[in-house]
């Protein structure tokens, strides 16, 4: 029963509780009794999911959140999308089932290294990709997502100097499409990018003929498939670069039979929900976020019980990170972040 469950805390995450019936019901009854809302990234394990009040990429449900009348937000995801939606609702009450969900792509720079780069570079503008801390988003002028980074480059005048971070594959695109010579690019990358290499998304594309190619542009983990589609490796007609949204409502409509999914592989349940007759496929089952998967059914229960994680930015980090989000929501179409 889970009223009785308790949890083991270990480096993987929090263990040791069973997702069934009376889990979901205990789940459902404490997140009244909070006034809690429930949010789920779309890489949660399916049990979370399902659980959630809500679904989604991590911009849509940061704007969910800060437009909920829920006092409290819990953010089933990883910790720099609590803090977005931390930074766009201030007064509300964030918490993360188990603050040590981090983001590869995000700890890849600091804000200390960013100030450096900065220095080197003096009157840059900054442009970061949301998977950021809080504390680069106020180091930040733009931030981006992968469907308006082009968009927000373009908006630069050319003859500034661009610096852009922290995701290498979404640098080198943003580079090509625009042709700017005085963009310089941080070396950054997510864990999960290895998973999706090159020669295994053509060596897939190429076994499966008739299959649809979807790719998320906002993952940090499908950046590197977007750089490979921009360079023909595979065909493009076949590639299809979709949002969350656009991917589900195109799940129903594609006359595809078979749809091979290049970005992590939480995105499946989504999709095999939405069109059960399609065989949705991996381009690479190991392309899972570990970070992501510490959201376990003992996690959730244990921040439902004791009001834990609680997520805290700083109002003045909070109050800059802002100014750098709301730009970016200004800016094109910025699609729903990873
Ligand atoms: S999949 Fe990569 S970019 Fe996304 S949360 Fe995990 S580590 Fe970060």
């Amino acid at each position: 029963m889970a009223a009785t469950a308790t949890w083991e805390r270990t480096d993987a995450g929090y263990t040791g509780v069973q997702a069934d019936a009376d889990w979901a019901r205990e789940i459902r009854a404490l997140a009244d009794e909070r006034d809690a809302v429930l949010l789920a990234h779309n890489y949660q394990l399916p049990e979370i999911q399902d659980v959630a009040d809500h679904t989604g990429d991590s911009l849509a449900l940061s704007r969910i959140a800060a437009s909920s009348s829920a006092s409290t937000i819990v953010f089933c995801g990883v910790h720099f999308m609590a803090e977005t939606a931390k930074i766009l609702g201030p007064d509300k009450t964030v918490l993360i089932p188990d603050e040590r969900a981090g983001c590869s792509l995000a700890d890849s720079i600091t804000a200390e290294q960013l100030r450096a780069w900065k220095a080197e570079h003096p009157g840059a503008v900054v442009v970061s990709y949301v998977n950021t801390t809080a504390d680069v988003k106020a180091e930040t002028d733009i931030c981006c997502t992968s469907s308006n980074a082009v968009d927000v480059v373009r908006s630069i005048p050319a003859d500034r100097e661009v610096l852009f971070c922290p995701d290498q594959f979404l640098g080198a695109h943003v580079k090509r499409e625009t042709g700017r010579d005085n963009l310089h690019v941080w070396a950054g990358e997510c864990h999960v990018h290895a998973g999706i290499n090159g020669p295994e998304l053509a060596e897939r594309a190429a076994a499966n003929p008739d299959a649809d190619l979807f790719i998320h542009p906002e993952c940090g983990c499908a950046t590197s498939a977007l750089y490979l589609a921009g360079e023909g490796t595979v065909a493009a007609e076949r590639v299809k670069i979709l949002s969350t949204g656009d991917m589900l409502t195109a799940a129903r409509d594609t006359g595809a039979r078979s749809v091979l999914v290049a970005t992590e592989v939480g995105m499946l349940h989504q999709l095999r929900k939405a069109a059960p007759e399609i065989d949705f496929r991996a381009v690479n089952d190991r392309a899972s976020c570990r970070y992501m998967k510490m959201i376990t059914p003992a996690a959730l229960l244990r921040c439902l019980r004791e009001g834990a994680d609680e997520v805290h930015v700083p109002s003045d980090v909070a109050d800059r990170a802002r100014a750098s989000v709301e730009r970016m929501i200004a800016i094109g179409k910025p699609g729903g972040g990873e």
